[in-house]
């Protein structure tokens, strides 16, 4: 099944991804943020979200998160807790989020052009494999909005980055006049193929933060200026 649906709860608009349908999520929008766990009946409290910093870190939760030590440096997490809802604020970088319906695990990733340098959709699939024991044939993976290729400009520093992982770059550097761009979602599929998820079993969500100045906050439209929060829970 394709596409999205775009949900209203009060002043809040929100947006889902079907392939997650069984599993309560959303992708937010810039109206409203911590403000959407209300319309699953959720609250604030159940809500962890990390200091993310565009690393490679993936924070294993299964204990209760309060014996954590915060700061949490993070930038992917995955949990077996009904009662936690995994968060991500984004504006451009992708919100990523997975579910493992069979082993009762999901997943968070914040990801950037950093952290996918890093493989982090990918790291985060085999810390779900080793650590929960999933089979990446059995994780459901949607991909939230970020800026898209059509505005995302990369300089040749991170051209440079992208160009040897994968061997050819054609399928997500795109050149246009004279400029480069990158296309963050395709590196994300690719991560998760490498990973072992089919691609029937993901999701992407088909719009740009950057364009969508209507729906979404965009760093590199607007500077900082605000993100929306995207969530997922087992409970
Ligand atoms: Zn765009």
């Amino acid at each position: 099944m394709k596409g999205f649906e775009v949900k209203k709860h009060k002043e809040t608009v929100f947006l889902q991804l079907p392939i997650l349908k069984g599993v309560k999520h959303a992708f937010g929008t810039r109206q409203g943020g911590e403000e959407i766990l209300e319309a699953f009946g959720l609250s604030p409290g159940q809500l962890l979200t990390f200091k993310q910093v565009h690393g490679a870190d993936v924070l294993i939760l299964r204990e209760d998160p309060k014996t954590l030590n915060y700061p949490l440096l993070y930038d992917a997490a995955i949990t077996d807790r009904e009662e936690v809802a995994l968060g991500v604020w984004t504006a451009d970088c992708l919100p990523i989020l997975m579910w493992d319906k069979s082993k009762g695990v999901v997943a968070t990733v914040h990801a950037g052009w950093r952290g996918l340098r890093y493989e982090i959709a990918q790291r985060t699939i085999l810390r779900m494999k080793e650590t929960f024991g999933s089979s990446p044939k059995e994780i459901l993976v949607g991909i939230g909005p970020g800026i898209g290729p059509c505005c995302y400009e990369i300089g040749t520093e991170v051209v440079d980055l992208f160009r040897s992982p994968y061997g050819s770059h054609r399928s997500f550097i795109y050149n246009r006049g004279g400029r480069s761009y990158l296309d963050l979602c395709s590196v994300t599929q690719l991560q998760l193929l490498k990973a072992g998820v089919p691609s029937e079993n993901m999701e992407v969500m088909p719009l740009c933060t950057a364009c969508r100045k209507d729906l979404f906050f965009s760093y590199r439209r607007d500077g900082e200026s605000g993100r929306q929060l995207s969530f997922i829970i087992l409970g």
